[in-house]
């Protein structure tokens, strides 16, 4: 059996003004894909932060390969993109490394390494405002990736692009992803993204629900209009409470 990478165990947690997640099980495999989906304010972000380390449950069990949340334990991908607006999309891609200890020229060489796998050749010497939504998004997915941990937490990272930028970072993410074998826990508000990506969805209402996706890998883009995905797509939306 794959062991479990993240596990939430009868986790409860409120900000102090009533119940925001009340004893939510969460468990995500080695190796696998997983999506949050769930409507605004219902707690996707929060669990990002449980899981990280800056938040604490009032009560229940969280862990992360086995261990307690920890600085450094997971990568981290927060909602907003918070690249530095005087830092080149380099050095902005390096800087997770920096924090970490990794001095600046060789956080750089890991940087270059993957920069070419992540569509962004030519734009090394960009500042963020050069830089188009989805490069941006891309920068900061790297700077995410480079953190070398086992397991990803991306918070909406296609969120704010248009219709058309998703789609090619959707194509983009599931072939990255045949290779980077990596635990991702995925926070979507896009039930068709989320069953095109996932091996599993979570749907947020209530004590959380389960659908699970169950269709072939590698996936392509195209396959948002079979029936099969379509199909998928629907089972997450009526858990939403939308069909
Ligand atoms: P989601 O990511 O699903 O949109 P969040 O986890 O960000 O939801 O927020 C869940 C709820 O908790 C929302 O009602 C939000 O207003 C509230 N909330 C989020 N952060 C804080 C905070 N720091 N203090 C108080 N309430 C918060
Ligand atoms: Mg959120």
């Amino acid at each position: 059996m794959t062991p479990i990478a993240l596990d939430l165990d009868q986790v409860s947690f409120t900000y102090g003004d009533g119940p925001l997640l009340q004893a939510f099980n969460l468990r995500v495999r080695q190796g696998e894909f997983v999506s949050l989906v769930g409507a605004s304010g219902s707690g996707k972000s929060t669990i990002f932060k449980l899981l990280t380390g800056l938040l604490k449950p009032q009560s229940g069990t969280i862990r992360i390969m086995g261990n307690p949340p920890a600085p450094g334990r997971v990568g981290y991908m927060p909602q907003a993109d918070c690249l530095m607006p005087w830092r080149t999309a380099l050095d902005n891609a390096a800087v997770g490394l920096e924090v970490q200890g990794v001095p600046r020229p060789r956080a750089r060489e890991q940087a270059r390494a993957l920069w070419a796998d992540f569509g962004l050749s030519g734009a090394e010497g960009r500042y963020p405002r050069e830089l188009s939504g989805g490069m941006r998004q891309r920068v900061a997915f790297l700077r995410t990736v480079l953190g070398d941990h086992p397991v990803l937490l991306l918070d909406e990272p296609f969120g704010a692009l248009d219709a058309l930028t998703r789609a090619q970072m959707q194509q983009w993410l599931l072939d990255l992803w045949d290779r980077l074998n990596k635990t991702v826990l995925f926070i979507t508000h896009d039930a068709e993204e989320a069953a095109l990506l996932s091996d599993r969805v979570y749907v947020l209402r209530g004590q959380g629900v389960e659908v699970p996706i169950n269709l072939p890998r590698p996936r392509r883009y195209g396959m948002v209009t079979e029936p099969a995905l379509v199909e998928r797509r629907e089972s997450i939306l009526r858990e939403v409470g939308v069909c």
